[in-house]
């Protein structure tokens, strides 16, 4: 199977405005951002989506949520606060069949979200 785009942007074959990085996982600047800041935080490894994570997963997706909620933070989101979302499957809207939390964060958010 073919390489995702995110892998492609993980493995530096895509240019992206990478914000941290480490051996687990890459926060990258969204192309289209929907809020101030808006970043992703994938795992390196080319899970789908959450629906298809596994128990061996757990690891990596809590290192996952806590690195995206540090990165958050060195953004200067701490205080004010910022959402964290996972879209899985068509309703939630996803489009990138690869893992990846949003940080979104710099204005007022609605919820429920649209
Ligand atoms: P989803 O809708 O699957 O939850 O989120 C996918 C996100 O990836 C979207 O917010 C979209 O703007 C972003 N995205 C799609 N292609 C690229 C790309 O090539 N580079 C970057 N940085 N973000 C992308």
């Amino acid at each position: 199977m073919g390489k995702t785009l995110f892998e492609k942007i993980c493995e530096k074959e895509i240019p992206a405005d990478i914000v941290y990085e480490d051996d687990q996982v890459v926060a990258f600047r969204d192309i289209a951002p929907k809020a101030p800041t808006h970043v992703l935080v994938i795992p390196r490894k080319p899970i789908p989506r959450i629906n298809e994570a596994q128990l061996e997963d757990q690891a990596l997706l809590g290192h996952l949520i806590l690195k995206a909620a540090e990165v958050a933070r060195s953004l200067g989101l701490g205080d004010d606060g910022f959402r964290l979302v996972l879209n899985n499957g068509r309703d939630a809207g996803e489009t990138v069949p690869h893992l990846h939390c949003h940080i979104l964060g710099g204005r007022k958010m609605d919820w429920p979200p649209g």
